[in-house]
């Protein structure tokens, strides 16, 4: 197997990062879904996140829940994912509660949990603006939650949820959590007892968690960004006073396998690149650049990798291949060096779904309580 790229996941900065969110949400009487689906559902993250004091661990996909579970990790397990219908007989077997937005998914789940003579928790979902998931029409959502309630024995109506951020960058506002407690309560009347859950959403909810502008009434929140990297909240949107999340638990490890000065503008006739794109090519003269043995296969996009290293840029790459600038680095690369970068969501997404990945992990003793 393969030494590099290499990924190594500090637990104890995870765990540091889980207890931040997770203490400041119960302050507020929030609980916390810890999300793993951004870490392929790592059974070392999830347990970290469990221990951390996460009422339950969520993920898009069953084949995480699945390995969790195999690798013995505690659940309850929340699936965040709006399931298929060809999906449900694993939802009931493998999630005490999932997401959902359409009657025939829950017939549908009533009939399979028939089948495994089991229980199963739903959220259904409303859309406030986003325009992903979820009932846009209020009355029918309303009128679905009665259904749930009063037509399906073994589907138990656990609450109500919603997503933002996500298609549409609508932003989560007092205002929008606002509406959700008020549809919840809509429901509650309609079935005359109180709903247990109320989801405000992710990471991107977590904003008014930190302001302290969430409105009584939600009561749960479903994570993973800011406590597995801790970095939209405060690079992409800029908020300045969150620096209790540390944005370094994951680093990305590169060897040089190439060195040498070359021009920095291709010759010959144009054509595409191994992408099919045309990109544009600044002719900055001969400049010193390395080759790692790193590609888009391993990560996605090479050009937002974050450099640890001091003067190194990206500036492209291929499947296998990530070209960087190292002419200003302090230090004089070699082959055999090497070289660290920080992770974006869709790097650490991509790079830990990799088999081929070597995944090392750091203050192992983190994942105990
Ligand atoms: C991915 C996802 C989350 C977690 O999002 P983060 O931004 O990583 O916190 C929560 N809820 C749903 C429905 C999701 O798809």
């Amino acid at each position: 197997m393969r030494q590099y790229p290499q990924l190594e996941f500090d637990l104890a900065l995870l765990r540091s990062n889980a207890d931040a969110v997770i203490s400041r949400c119960r302050g507020m009487g929030i609980r916390v879904c810890g999300v793993i689906k951004g870490v392929d559902g790592l059974p070392e993250a999830a347990r970290v996140l469990r221990a951390a004091g996460a009422a339950e661990l969520g993920t898009s996909r069953l084949e995480q829940v699945a390995k969790c579970r195999a690798a013995g990790v505690p659940g309850p397990w929340l699936l965040i994912r709006i399931p298929g219908l060809t999906e449900l007989p694993d939802v009931v077997a493998l999630c005490e509660t999932s997401l959902q937005s359409e009657w025939p998914t829950l017939l549908a789940l009533e009939e399979e949990c028939l089948r495994q003579n089991k229980t199963h928790r739903v959220i259904v979902m409303t859309d406030l603006g986003d325009l992903r998931e979820g009932f846009w029409d209020k009355d029918e959502l309303v009128d679905v939650c009665e259904r749930v309630e009063r037509e399906l024995p073994h589907v138990q109506l656990a609450g109500i949820g919603v997503n933002l951020t996500c298609y549409g960058s609508t932003k989560p506002t007092p205002e929008k959590m606002n509406e959700l407690v008020g549809l919840a309560r809509q429901v509650e009347q309609r079935i005359g007892r109180k709903l247990e859950i109320v989801s405000g959403g992710a990471t991107s909810s977590f904003t008014l968690v930190h302001w302290g502008t969430m409105p009584a009434g939600v009561n749960h929140l479903r994570i993973g960004e800011a406590i597995l990297l801790g970095k939209d909240l405060q690079v992409d949107w800029g908020i300045r006073d969150m620096d209790y999340l540390r944005m370094d638990a994951l680093t990305l490890r590169a060897e040089v396998v190439e060195v040498k000065d070359k021009p920095t503008y291709p010759i010959g006739e144009f054509a595409i690149d191994a992408f099919g794109r045309k990109p544009v090519y600044e002719d900055r003269g001969i400049r010193r650049r390395a080759i790692l043995a790193l590609g888009r296969a391993d990560v996605g996009e090479l050009e937002s990798l974050i450099p640890r290293e001091p003067g190194l840029t990206v500036i492209g790459g291929s499947s296998d291949h990530c070209i960087v600038d190292v002419e200003d680095c302090p230090r004089r690369l070699q082959v055999g060096d090497i070289v660290e970068f920080s992770l974006c969501y869709s790097h650490m997404l991509y790079a830990t779904a990799r088999s081929d990945m070597r995944i090392i992990f750091k203050n192992q003793s983190a994942q105990e309580e």
